[in-house]
């Protein structure tokens, strides 16, 4: 079986970004610039952001960390976006998520202009993804198709599977596998008989995040297996990565599939540094 090694995809578009990024700053006397706002103490979140903020030092993009206390009202978090949004060194503002119980995602996205989104959730850039004209997609499933590519796995008249549909993987991963001109299918919770679909399909993206729920049984031989799930399983005292499939059952089944860690994951902020640096240079 192929390993679909998203931390070699990674490295590989960093490496290229940072030369990128480079040359691009000494044209024009600036650095891309990322703000990145966390409210609350959710500790996944805090290191989440760490590792953004470390990422963007690799390539070149200047990042700051806008930290908010968890009783923060929609009003605060306005006026922190709108300054944000009319600061010309800020590229990119990026909403860290989950935001705490009680405020509105959806409202608080829609504050952050859509020419300074890196993560492509504004309504006016999801529309923009619907008509295929994206100018930022967002990073997770952005990052699926980038793995696809750089292992040349044909999608083009493909039957592939999406099971998940949220607004941050399952929906977009649906658009842009149809817009690659697979024949795609959206699974969900009330799908029936979920694997009379999966097993139809040569490529299935799992983002379900249900930890383990797909073994081999789910899958058509040969097929190749996305698996977008994280999730921290407890081994004794320590814990152990683990996805929303069962990778080793895959060995000598799949045709490829990407593992848990090292899989899908390095390449969702990947994504997030390629965006940021895109919008930096539609700004110029
Ligand atoms: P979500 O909870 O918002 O959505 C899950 C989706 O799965 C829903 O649409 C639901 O209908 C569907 N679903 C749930 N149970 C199902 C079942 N039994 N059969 C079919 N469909 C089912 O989650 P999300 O934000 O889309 O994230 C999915 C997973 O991906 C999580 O494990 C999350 O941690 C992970 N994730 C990873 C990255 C990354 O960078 N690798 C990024 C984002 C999310």
């Amino acid at each position: 079986m192929l390993k679909l090694d998203g931390l070699e995809v990674s490295n590989e578009l960093r490496t290229q970004l940072k030369v990128e990024i480079s040359k691009w700053s000494q044209g024009s006397g600036r650095s891309p610039g990322l703000s990145v706002i966390l409210v609350g103490d959710d500790p996944a979140s805090e290191v989440y952001v760490r590792n953004k903020v470390k990422s963007c030092e690799q390539v070149g993009i200047e990042s700051n960390v806008i930290k908010m206390p968890e009783t923060s009202s929609y009003d605060d978090i306005k006026e922190k976006i709108e300054n944000l949004n009319l600061n010309p060194k800020v590229d990119g503002i990026l909403l860290q998520l989950p935001l705490p119980q009680g405020l509105d995602e959806r409202k608080i996205l829609e504050l952050i202009s859509p020419d300074k989104d890196p993560d492509g959730l504004t309504i006016s850039n999801n529309g923009l993804l619907f008509c295929g004209d994206a100018k930022v997609q967002p990073c997770t499933p952005s990052g699926v198709m980038e793995i696809l590519k750089f292992f040349k796995i044909p999608v083009q008249g493909k039957k592939a599977v999406v099971v998940g549909r949220s607004h941050i993987v399952g929906l977009p991963m649906f658009y842009l596998l149809q817009q690659a001109n697979a024949t795609v299918t959206l699974c969900h919770s009330k799908t029936e008989d979920l694997l009379s679909h999966t097993k139809e399909a040569d490529i299935v993206v799992v983002a379900a995040g249900r930890p383990e729920f797909l073994g081999k049984e789910a899958f058509k031989e040969n097929a190749v297996v996305i698996d977008v799930g994280i999730h921290r399983k407890p081994m004794g005292e320590k814990t152990k990565l683990v996805g929303d499939v069962k990778y080793d059952e895959l060995e000598g089944w799949a045709y490829a599939a990407t593992p848990v860690p090292k899989g899908v994951g390095p390449m969702t902020i990947t994504m997030l540094l390629k965006n940021t640096f895109d919008l930096a240079k539609s700004h110029s």
